[in-house]
């Protein structure tokens, strides 16, 4: 005789109705066991190709009922493979749109944008400002690649625009008082 059978047949004598709400529990218990294990099952295909964890996943659900499921949604992946492989194509994208406008900072390795003047990180001088044509341009690049202009002619530009600066900001006494 089969489970079932036993079931029904105590089904058939039952004398009290207490037994009879006792097994009505018991076969929605079953049933939820049932619908648990095709769940879980499902689930562990759809988040790892390890054959391991998805044995692992059915074996503590059958095992430990109520519990497994419970252990099972702690250890489970985090993402569903599909939402690994969206997530990896998302990257690929965004890395491949702003590949040519990275640079790494060769102080502190930590990566940054090309249009900036220092690291964001440890504010190490990554490029300087063309005095002709104000763009940024690399530290030890000999011509600006903007304009053209030579860095040296370019650093002779910046160091005159300063002293003309530092000329108009001579007070008015001094001034006088050279002529
Ligand atoms: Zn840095
Ligand atoms: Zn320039």
């Amino acid at each position: 005789m089969n489970l079932i059978s036993i079931f029904f047949s105590n089904l058939l004598v039952l004398n009290s109705p207490f037994q009879l709400a006792f097994l009505i529990v018991l076969a929605y218990l079953a049933l939820l066991w049932i619908a648990l294990i095709i769940w879980v099952t499902r689930d562990s295909l759809n988040r790892s190709e390890s054959l391991f964890f998805q044995i692992l996943s059915i074996v503590l659900v059958i095992s430990l009922n109520f519990f497994g499921v419970l252990i099972y949604l702690i250890i489970r992946p985090h993402q569903t493979l599909e939402q690994k492989y969206l997530t990896l194509v998302d990257q690929e994208t965004i890395d491949a749109e702003y590949e040519d406008e990275i640079i790494k900072c060769p102080r502190c390795e930590s990566v940054s944008h090309k249009d900036f003047f220092f690291c964001p990180q440890c504010g190490h001088q990554l490029k300087i400002k063309c005095a002709k044509c104000h763009k940024p341009v690399q530290v030890n690049w000999k011509n600006c690649p903007f304009c053209g202009i030579g860095a040296e002619v370019s650093i002779k530009k910046k160091l005159s625009v300063k002293n003309e600066k530092s000329k108009e900001k001579e007070p008015a006494s001094n001034l006088k008082a050279k002529k």
